[in-house]
C-alpha cells in the first residue's frame, strides 16, 4: 500500500495543480512559497500567495469537486503530500450527520468563495482574506436558516401589480411578486432570497407555495373584478416559477395538482420562466413545457432580452408570451437603438404569434409609446405599483382605466 503522506519537491515556476483538475492531494508547505491563481476573463489573478506550514488543495480532502484555483510553486519548494485515501476512511467512518456536515460546509464555501471573486474583480479589488470569506460564508448561512424558520414561520407574502391591456387601459391580469417580511417587520427583496433559495432547494416549496397561493387570490379578484366589469373577461394570474423547479419532472406534476385542484380555469394561469431554462438545456425544456402546457396554462418568457438567447430557437418551443425586460423599455425615451430593440421584439412576436407585456412602464410617453408599437399589455409603475391582495381588491373596486 502507498505511503499516504510523502515529501514532494517542485522546481520554481513548476505547477502543482491547476483550476479544473480533479485533485486527490492535499498539501503542507515545508520550505518555498507558492502562489495561488485563478482566471476571471482569460486573465489570471493571483488570489494569494502562501508560505511554509500553509496547507493548500485541502477542499479535495472531503469532496470530488474540480480545483477551484491553480497553485505554482514561486521558488524551489517542499511539500507535505496528504492524500486523499488518508481522509477516505475516517471521513466514511465519521457520523453520517458529521460527514453531512463537512459536505455541506464545504459547498457553501465554495460557493462563498466564487461569490465573492466575482464581487472582488467588478471592484477591481482582489486578495479577499480568509476572515471576509468567512464573513461572507456565515451571512449565507444565517440568510438561509432564517429562509427555512421563516417558511415555517409564514413569513412569506405574494403581492401582486396588474398587467394592463394598453390599447383600452383595463387590467388583463397580475403577476404575483413574493415578499419576504422579517419578524421585525423588515422586507427582504426577492432578488436577495430567491438565489439562495435556489441555490438550497427551498425554492422548491416556496414556488409551489406561492402557486397556490397566487390562485387561491386569483378566483378573490376574478369574482370582484366580474362584479365591477362584468363585460370584460377575467384576470389572469401569472407566477414566477424557477428554473430550478422545472428541472425535475416529478416537481412539474406537483405543481400540475396544485393547479388542478385550485379551481382556477387553467387558461387564466399564465407561468413566467427566464431563458435560462431553455438555453441550458433544450430538450428537457421542451418536455417540461410540453408537460405544462399539456395542462393548458399558458408560459411567458421573462426578462427576454437580456439572456444569451438567440431569437431563432423561440419557435422551438411552445410560448405564449414574451415578457420585454423593464430594461429595454426605461431607456426608451433616452435612445433610438432601445426603441428599435423593444420595436423588433414586438414585430417578432407578432410573427410568432406570441403575446407581449412590455415590464417596466414608468411614465405616460412609455404606455403611449409602447401601444402604438403594437404591444398588447404592459405592467409598471406608471399604472400601480405591487400591492398586497387587499389593496389589489380595493384597486379593482376603484375602477381603474390608463
Ligand atoms: P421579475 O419577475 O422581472 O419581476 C418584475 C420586477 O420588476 C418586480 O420586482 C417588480 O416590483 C419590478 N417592477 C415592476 N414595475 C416596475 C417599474 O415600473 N419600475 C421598476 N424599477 N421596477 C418595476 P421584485 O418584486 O423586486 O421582484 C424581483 C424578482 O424576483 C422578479 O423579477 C423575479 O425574478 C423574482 N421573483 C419574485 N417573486 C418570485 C417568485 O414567486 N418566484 C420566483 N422564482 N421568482 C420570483
Ligand atoms: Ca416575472
Ligand atoms: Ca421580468
Amino acid at each position: 500500500m502507498p505511503e499516504m503522506v510523502f515529501s514532494k519537491r517542485f522546481a520554481a515556476g513548476e505547477e502543482i495543480f491547476r483550476i479544473g483538475d480533479h485533485g486527490r492531494n492535499a498539501y503542507i508547505i515545508e520550505r518555498g512559497s507558492v502562489e495561488v491563481s485563478v482566471t476571471r476573463d482569460g486573465a489570471v489573478v493571483v488570489i494569494a500567495a502562501l508560505g511554509e506550514g500553509e496547507i493548500f488543495g485541502e477542499m479535495s480532502m472531503i469532496d470530488d469537486a474540480p480545483r477551484s484555483a491553480t497553485v505554482t510553486a514561486i521558488e524551489d519548494i517542499e511539500v507535505l503530500v496528504i492524500q486523499r485515501s488518508r481522509f477516505q476512511k475516517p471521513l466514511s467512518a465519521a457520523d453520517p450527520l458529521m460527514n453531512l456536515l463537512l459536505r455541506v460546509l464545504l459547498r457553501r464555501f465554495r460557493n462563498a468563495q466564487r461569490q465573492l471573486m466575482d464581487m472582488k474583480t467588478e471592484t477591481g479589488e482582489i486578495d479577499p482574506s480568509l476572515e471576509e470569506i468567512r464573513s461572507l460564508a456565515l451571512h449565507r448561512i444565517t440568510l438561509e436558516r432564517e429562509l427555512r424558520q421563516g417558511l415555517e414561520a409564514e413569513e412569506f407574502e405574494l403581492h401582486y401589480q396588474p398587467i394592463v391591456t394598453l390599447e383600452s387601459g383595463h387590467i388583463a391580469g397580475f403577476e404575483a411578486l413574493m415578499r419576504w417580511r422579517k419578524r421585525d417587520g423588515e422586507y427582504v427583496s426577492p432578488m436577495e432570497f430567491i438565489p439562495l433559495a435556489e441555490d438550497t432547494g427551498l425554492i422548491m416549496e416556496l414556488g409551489r407555495w406561492a402557486l397556490q397561493i397566487g390562485l387561491r387570490d386569483q378566483l378573490r379578484f376574478a369574482s370582484r373584478f366580474n362584479a365591477v366589469f362584468p363585460d370584460l373577461p377575467p384576470p389572469f394570474m401569472s407566477v414566477n416559477v424557477s428554473a430550478v423547479q422545472l428541472s425535475e419532472l416529478t416537481e412539474i406534476d406537483l405543481l400540475a395538482t396544485v393547479i388542478e385542484q385550485s379551481g382556477v380555469k387553467p387558461t387564466d394561469v399564465h407561468l413566467e420562466m427566464t431563458e435560462s431554462l431553455l438555453v441550458k438545456d433544450p430538450d428537457h425544456a421542451v418536455e417540461a413545457l410540453n408537460k405544462l402546457k399539456g395542462l393548458g396554462v399558458s408560459i411567458s418568457i421573462d426578462d427576454f432580452g437580456t439572456g444569451y438567447s438567440s431569437l431563432s430557437y423561440l419557435h422551438q418551443f411552445p410560448l405564449d408570451t414574451l415578457k420585454i425586460d423593464r430594461a429595454f423599455v426605461s431607456n426608451m425615451d433616452k435612445s433610438e437603438r432601445n426603441r428599435q430593440i423593444v420595436r423588433s421584439i414586438a414585430h417578432l412576436a407578432l410573427a410568432l404569434e406570441m403575446n407581449i407585456v412590455a415590464e417596466g412602464i414608468e411614465t405616460k410617453t412609455q404606455f403611449e409609446a409602447l401601444r402604438e408599437m403594437g404591444c398588447q399589455h404592459g405592467q409598471g409603475y406608471y399604472m400601480a405599483k405591487p400591492a398586497t391582495a387587499e389593496k389589489t381588491v380595493e384597486l379593482i373596486e376603484s375602477r381603474p382605466s390608463w
